[in-house]
Formats: C-alpha cells, sequence, structure tokens
C-alpha cells in the first residue's frame, strides 16, 4: 500500500520513505501502512529473505534512537516507535506461516477453524490411534509398568510423531503452493473474488496445520515426560 504523504517539517513530498528526500528528516508511517509497506514491499508472500533481512539492518541503524540523542522530543519518539514497528514487522515478515498470517488479518481473513479440535479427515485413524497409545502410556505410567513396556509405548509414539512431523511439512509445502498461487494473482491483477477465495484456502490450510503443530507438540511434551 502506498499513500501519497508530505514531510511534516519542509512539506516535501516523501513517496512514503522512512525519511525525508529533501530535508532528511525521519517521517511518521503513513496512514494505513501495513508491515509489507514498511519494508517498500507489495502484499506478495514470496519474500527474498537476504534481502529483507539486509533492509531490516539497513533500517534498524538509520531509524536507531541514539541517533536522535539530540533532536527533539518528537523526533526520539518516531524513532523509538518506529524501530518497535520495524521489529514486530520483520520477525512477522520473516516467517512464512506469520506472514500468511498477517496478510490474511490485515483483511479480517484469518479464522481459526470453529471446530478446531476436530482432526482433518485424512488424519482421522492415525489420531486416534495416537490417542490411545497416549492413553496406555499414561496408564502404564500410573501403575509404573515395567521398563520394556514403556520403552514400546515409546517407540510407538515416536514413529507417530515421525509420521505427524512429515505431515507438517507437507502442509507447509501446501501453504508454499497457495503463496506462490497469491502471488500470481496479485501479478495479474486477479479481482476480488479470486482473492478472497485464495484467502479462504490459506485459511483452511493454517487450521489444520494448527491442528497437527499441536499434537507434534503434544506428543513430544508426552515423550519428555517418559
Ligand atoms: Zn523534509
Amino acid at each position: 500500500m502506498t499513500t501519497s504523504s508530505n514531510c511534516w517539517s519542509c512539506s516535501s513530498a516523501t513517496s512514503s520513505a522512512h525519511f525525508c528526500p529533501a530535508c532528511g528528516k525521519i517521517q511518521p508511517l503513513p496512514k494505513g501502512a501495513d508491515y509489507f509497506a514498511f519494508f517498500g514491499l507489495p502484499q506478495k508472500l514470496t519474500l527474498d529473505l537476504a534481502a529483507l533481512e539486509q533492509r531490516f539492518h539497513s533500517l534498524s541503524w538509520k531509524l536507531h534512537p541514539d541517533h536522535f540523542a539530540r533532536a527533539s522530543e518528537d523526533e526520539r519518539q518516531l524513532s523509538l516507535d518506529l524501530s518497535s514497528q520495524l521489529n514486530d514487522a520483520y520477525r512477522t515478515l520473516r516467517d512464512p506461516v506469520a506472514r500468511v498470517e498477517y496478510l490474511l488479518s490485515l483483511s479480517g481473513m484469518r479464522k481459526e477453524g470453529q471446530k478446531k479440535q476436530q482432526a482433518p479427515p485424512e488424519l482421522l485413524e492415525e489420531v486416534f490411534e495416537l490417542n490411545e497409545s497416549l492413553d496406555e502410556l499414561r496408564e502404564a505410567r500410573a501403575s509404573g509398568g515395567n521398563a520394556a513396556q514403556l520403552a514400546g509405548m515409546r517407540a510407538r509414539l515416536e514413529s507417530a510423531q515421525h509420521r505427524f512431523e512429515s505431515s507438517l511439512a507437507e502442509v507447509d509445502k501446501e501453504l508454499a503452493g497457495v503463496s506462490a498461487e497469491w502471488d500470481a494473482a496479485l501479478d495479474s491483477a486477479a479481482d476480488e473474488a479470486a482473492k478472497k477465495k485464495l484467502m479462504e484456502r490459506m485459511n483452511e490450510v493454517l487450521n489444520r496445520r494448527s491442528y497437527i503443530r499441536n499434537l507434534v507438540n503434544g506428543v513430544r511434551q508426552e515423550l519428555a515426560g517418559t
């Protein structure tokens, strides 16, 4: 998003830059500027991470409050605000999952699944088995099960964990796929309906991802307790 704005100090057009091209004074973010705009980027989901990091370090240096020790109170405050927003923007955009979540949240399209606790259909059977294994393990522990029995259960859980981790990797690939479709849609100036459809798909993938990630974390915790 680009908004035209003028320097608060010399009134020159700033073209949404962080510093006025004419007088060099630090500028507030234009209204409605998002994390992508902060980095001067379009709302695309495939990012050059090395370039993003480089831009982050360069901005981080330029906006650093140390440089504004002798500036006005307002400028010093601006540098503090912008530095903190820069950190938030960078943390969000460098993570491909957080990036998609953020994009969806900008249009109010990020909706946690209502049936959040429900397993994706293709995983139903495995989740059922996993829960059985977890129950057995807890019972065995409670009744002071023997070492061999516990080791066997542990092995079963570990292999379940590996399967869910590979499901997670699959979902990440899927997310990357929809993300690429999103970028292509922006490039071809797709209409709002098409973009909304893609966002709904991203939202669905994110919900599935969060379900599987919770499973993986749950098993990991349980294993750490054996
Ligand atoms: Zn200026």
